[in-house]
């Protein structure tokens, strides 16, 4: 396994970061992950987009062009020999001193990891996970804001800890106000009565690019896609709920909070949109 690390190929023994790297010390820096379907990226415009924008909104500097990073990536795939997996693209502020002021870290670190994946077995897509919802709150839009996916996700780590104890592979969080936000590394939607209903990200989610290529694919299937706030109490009563990612792609849940959602098993709508997802991913990408 060859792991990039600023501009030279590392064994996976080698790629070390120092203990003064702010990601380490203060989780100040910013990551992506992206998939690799049949040698190509998916979607890598969209999460080099969203890269560039999260490094712009904390005033890091990436020290690698858009062109550059994508060759780099592709570079890192190449000599991984990898057809189908997963990239995770990492900027750090870099090593620095003790004290957080980012002014002391002269250059920005950068680090591609690309690795096999799987995440939920065929039977999960059929059959759908069990969920619950959790009391650890989204972070608010004037806080961090979600839309930067910064290497600070503890809050997420807090969801994840309360799926575990729970005993469930996703969880469901709220913002501050009681609205259904996401999940601690997806996205969410519900269906009713034939419409498809997703939060509108200012609730306090991430931009998910898998998010925004189901809203497209209900366009093209015909489905009604409304981005609406929804409470917990929309989601017991929903026919259907999924969660959207780019490691979890369309995930049915099949219960949540001890409430059977629909037949019990993915919906229909979960299922076309999932087998639609899984069409488009082999036919597009960069290589
Ligand atoms: N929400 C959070 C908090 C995430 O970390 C992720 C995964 O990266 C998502 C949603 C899904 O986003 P995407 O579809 O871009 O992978």
């Amino acid at each position: 396994q060859w792991i990039y690390m600023n501009g030279n190929y590392v064994t996976k023994e080698d790629a070390k970061v120092s203990v003064f790297d702010h990601g380490f010390l203060y989780g100040d820096g910013i990551f992506e992950g992206i998939r690799i379907y049949g040698g190509n990226i998916f979607k890598c415009k969209e999460h080099l987009d969203r890269l560039y924008d999260s490094a712009r909104s904390i005033m890091l500097n990436i020290p690698l062009s858009y062109e550059d990073m994508q060759a780099a990536l592709v570079e890192t795939i190449r000599r991984n020999e990898m057809r189908d997996g997963y990239i995770r693209l990492i900027v750090s502020r870099g090593p620095g001193n003790l004290g957080l002021d980012p002014e002391r870290c002269p250059e920005a670190w950068v680090i591609i990891i690309v690795e096999q994946l799987a995440i939920y077995s065929e039977e999960a897509y059929r059959n759908g996970l069990v969920s619950v919802s959790v009391s650890q709150r989204r972070n608010i839009p004037d806080a961090l804001n979600p839309k930067i996916k910064s290497l600070n996700y503890l809050n997420n780590i807090l969801v994840k800890i309360q799926a575990n104890l729970a005993g469930v592979g996703e969880a469901i969080m709220l913002n501050a106000q009681g609205y259904v936000a996401e999940g601690s590394s997806d996205n969410i939607f519900i269906v009713k009565r034939g419409i498809v209903y997703t939060p509108p990200c200012y609730i306090g989610a991430l931009e998910g690019i898998t998010r925004a290529t189901i809203i497209e694919l209900c366009d093209k299937l015909g489905y009604t896609l409304k981005e609406e706030p929804f409470t917990m109490h929309d989601v017991y009563v929903a026919d259907e709920v999924f969660f959207t990612g780019t490691a979890a792609e369309v995930i049915a849940v099949r219960e949540v909070d001890g409430r059977v959602i629909g037949s019990g098993a993915a919906g229909p709508i979960t299922s076309r949109l999932l087998e639609a997802y899984r069409q488009i991913v082999e036919v597009e990408g960069v290589s």
